[in-house]
């Protein structure tokens, strides 16, 4: 999970703003005094965003700029809270001093190894978490680190761990998978939120935004739009007119991501009318962006010729189709 790291991100295009790093969390207000317990419901977003994160980014193929040794498995690392927010997570959550799984994709290699949400990371190929921690520069993002750490073998290859579940060690032997190697990363906001930035080839999506889309078709919509961008390797755009191909250019080839991630389209088009609904102000202080009952519309169209899995032609066509339905 991501707390407040995300000092390159910008809040809108239009404007790049340096935010001092934070790396502790706050309680998003969404997540207060909701039941389950909010640490409990952070989980299960989590879960949300591991699963849809991994259909879409299965569907991205080869498109994204480099494939990785994917297991499915996202973490939680307790320096990731505030002091004060310690002891409920651990109540809540199990945790203890090492990582542990958070979230494991349904069908990943993970899933079919036996890892389980709750299971602490103790060993990765003999080496001891533990050491990886005290080496590592930003502890509270330990659990980014680690994912990333465990991805970085040869697509296909095996990860040796061992877990500690229930008070006992266990050994798994994990095959990874050839995927598409943009991490997609929850982050912990109440804002409705979700950021690509190419550069660092990752994607994140706040807890806001997960709360909002309570349909996993709308929420790959957001996946995979912002999984466009970085496909595109979409920077700073220099003018608005720019800006706005852009997120065509994302719609057209996010849409057709989710539609091959196997997510209903309509489903995912409905992101798009229900944020018009709760934000009908939002066209005019975000000129970038289409209306969003047109961009509903525009996720909807399948080029003629597009096949699942898509290939580097399809994306040539959704890019064309994305400039001539302009
Ligand atoms: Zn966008």
């Amino acid at each position: 999970m991501v707390c407040n790291d995300f000092s390159v991100f910008s809040r809108s295009w239009l404007r790049l703003v340096a935010i001092p790093a934070l790396f502790t969390c706050a309680v998003p207000a969404h997540a207060r005094g909701k039941q389950p317990a909010w640490p409990n419901q952070l989980r299960i977003e989590m879960q949300r965003l591991a699963d849809v994160g991994w259909q879409v980014r299965m569907a991205a193929g080869t498109l994204c700029p480099a494939q990785s040794n994917g297991i499915g498995a996202s973490f939680d690392y307790i320096a990731a809270y505030s002091p004060a927010m310690r002891a409920a997570v651990m109540g809540a959550t199990g945790m203890g001093d090492l990582p542990q799984v958070a979230a494991v994709a349904k069908g990943s290699p993970a899933d079919i190894a036996g890892l389980r949400p709750g299971d602490e990371i103790q060993t990765i190929d003999g080496r001891p978490v533990s050491a990886m921690i005290a080496g590592s520069a930003q502890p509270a993002l330990f659990a980014d680190e680690l994912e990333m750490f465990l991805s970085q073998g040869v697509p296909g290859s095996r990860v040796a761990l061992t877990v500690r579940r229930n008070g006992a060690s266990l050994a798994l032997d994990v095959q990874g998978r050839g995927i598409c190697s943009t991490q997609i990363l929850y982050k912990f906001e109440s804002g409705v939120d979700a950021y690509a930035d190419a550069g660092r080839n990752r994607v994140a999506v706040t807890s806001g935004m997960i709360s909002f889309n309570d349909d996993d078709g709308a929420l790959a919509m957001v996946v995979a739009h912002e999984l466009g961008h970085i496909i595109r390797l979409d920077g700073k755009a220099g003018s608005i007119g720019e800006r706005r191909r852009m997120e065509d250019r994302a719609d057209m080839i996010g849409g057709a991501l989710a539609r091959c991630a196997g997510y209903d389209l309509d489903r995912a088009a409905e992101f798009y009318r229900h944020y018009n609904r709760s934000d009908w102000l939002r066209w005019f202080r975000d000129p970038s962006h289409r209306s969003m009952t047109n961009r509903a519309e525009r996720v909807l169209l399948t080029p003629e010729g597009v096949a699942c899995p898509l290939t580097a032609a399809d994306l040539t066509t959704l890019v064309a189709a994305a400039e001539a339905k302009r």
